[in-house]
């Protein structure tokens, strides 16, 4: 039997351990969220100690107060889009205003402590449940070993399924321009509809990169630890110039316990939004901050400057240098040349010509990170978007033999490492599992199952004939999960404008002499 009076007085406990709220402010809260489920007074008893516990995640809480909701027409239909709209809705009574939550966040910055003040942030964030935790649990994860050391996969299971009614519903919702984009500072409050997320739940905070106003907030999908987003005050797009290098160090000499990184500023080799400037950071080492270095080189004007070329699917030059000066000009000295740079014996064309007009093709992927020696790093990863009619979905870009497992574009994180897979994988890697172990076969696949492993049918074929099909259901997964970071790396190497090859590497150390730098 729901009691939303019983469950609010949870709620408030759980916003009090979380500190969203203080205890003074339990009273008013109470009332705003009474009002919010038409309750005329609160729980007349007192909570037991069992229902007072520590949760980590308001779920518990949340699903039958939601629930009620629906029963009370609260909600106009039982879908997870509505119930995610309500319950950011709930969620945003227990918020601390933005101003608030600045000023509170500053204070432990002023304490000296960056670490502390974003561990308060992330917490936050995932007490709020803006982070969704309870979904962000169900993504798969693994290492996987490669030519190019352990990679990460991912698959990403934790957006929830939608019913086609939920679809239609959002593709009928009336098309709006507020707030601009999913990154938008506007995002902040604002209720959502059934085409974009609620963020009642959410707050940012103001910082400062290259002398100009930004944000600093999390990912609500995170896709590894404290995945941060910074974003621009302004809704301007991506555009990879010194100054992200400017603003990539300011942020380090603010978070040194951070690494942060851009996408591309071109579509095909960028990330998914390109009309609003932002980088993305967190917490976490990834597999190419720990590849190691194939060839040193020097350059006459930053003898300040390590340089060196890395081992990695994709073409990273790797600069670390404790002078912020000499390291941003450097940078900048690459990818200023690398914008203009052709080399047509490796199919790298700078610019081409589409109805009259010069298109650009040459960007790069930049990322940061502070090194315990107080050195600053930068991988500059070259990227070139180019199409042709062999490959009309990019050149440098996974191409389609391996469409079966990535298709999508390879962005900052997957640079990175990371691979981040769709959800439908997780079916699919399983039923090739039971393929592997004898316990079905192609014919006693249904119709649905074969029409989703159409795809994989080549893959299929090739792992039946290296390894059969009565493996142990252990050493089937194993091979499979292997298997995946085998076509990863692939995917990366797609991605890669020189190839892995002598001839590609030769024309990579070619463009790095080519613009001064010296082999050692
Ligand atoms: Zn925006």
């Amino acid at each position: 039997m729901n009691n939303p009076a019983k469950d609010i007085e949870r709620l408030l406990q759980y916003g009090q351990d979380h500190f969203l709220i203080e205890e003074e402010d339990v009273i008013p809260t109470r009332n705003a969220l009474l009002d919010l489920f038409q309750l005329d007074e609160p729980y007349s008893g007192t909570l037991t100690e069992e229902e007072k516990q520590h949760l980590d995640q308001p779920t518990a809480i949340l699903e039958p107060l939601l629930d009620y909701a629906v029963e009370k027409g609260l909600i106009p239909d039982n879908t997870t889009t509505q119930r995610d709209l309500f319950d950011a809705r709930i969620m945003g009574l227990l918020m601390p205003r933005q101003s608030e939550w600045t000023r509170k966040f500053y204070q432990i910055l002023k304490e000296g402590d960056s670490e502390k003040a974003t561990d308060a942030f992330y917490h936050m964030s995932q007490a709020s449940n803006y982070i969704r935790m309870d979904r962000i649990a169900k993504n798969k994860y693994w290492k996987a070993e490669t030519d190019f050391g352990d990679i990460e996969i991912t698959i990403n299971l934790s957006k929830p399924e939608k019913d086609p009614k939920e679809i239609a519903a959002a593709e009928k919702a009336p098309k709006s321009a507020y707030p601009k984009c999913p990154l938008c500072v506007e995002n902040v409050g604002y209720a959502g509809r059934t085409n974009h997320p609620a963020r009642q739940n959410h707050r940012v905070v103001p910082i400062t990169l290259a002398e100009e106003p930004w944000y600093f907030q999390y990912s609500p999908y995170v896709y590894y630890n404290e995945h941060c987003i910074l974003f621009q005050k302004e809704h301007i797009p991506m555009h990879v110039c010194r100054k992200t290098f400017v603003r990539l160090l300011d942020f380090l000499d603010q978070f040194p316990h951070y690494f942060i990184g851009s996408n591309t500023d071109l579509p095909i080799v960028g990330g998914s939004i390109l009309s609003h400037e932002h980088y993305q950071g967190g917490r976490h080492s990834f597999p190419m901050e720990v590849a190691p270095i194939t060839r040193k080189y020097t350059h006459t004007d930053y003898p300040q400057v390590q340089i060196g070329t890395v081992h990695w699917p994709l073409s990273v030059i790797r600069l670390r240098s404790k002078d912020r000066e000499a390291l941003t000009e450097a940078a900048n000295h690459i990818l200023q040349a690398w914008r203009g740079y052709s080399d047509p014996t490796v199919d790298i064309y700078a610019y081409t010509d589409k109805d009259g007009k010069k298109q650009i093709h040459n960007t790069i992927t930049p990322i940061a990170r502070m090194k315990e020696t107080g050195e600053y790093e930068l991988d500059i990863t070259l990227r070139n978007n180019r199409t042709t009619e062999e490959y009309p979905d990019g050149l440098f870009h996974p191409h389609p033999h391996l469409y079966h497992i990535k298709k999508e574009n390879i962005g900052l994180i997957e640079v990175m490492g990371l691979a981040i897979l769709p959800g439908r994988l997780d079916t699919e890697l399983k039923d090739i599992q039971n393929i592997l172990t004898g316990k079905v076969t192609w014919e006693t696949l249904s119709e649905d199952q074969q029409k989703a492993l159409e795809k994989h049918k080549h893959w299929i074929e090739e792992l039946i004939k290296t390894d059969g099909t009565s493996l142990e259901p252990s050493k089937a997964q194993a091979l499979i999960q292997k298997e995946v970071g085998v076509k990863f790396a692939q995917v990366l190497e797609d991605a890669g404008v020189y190839k892995q090859d002598q001839k590609g590497q030769q024309a990579f150390q070619n463009f790095l002499e080519g613009i001064g730098f010296q082999a050692c």
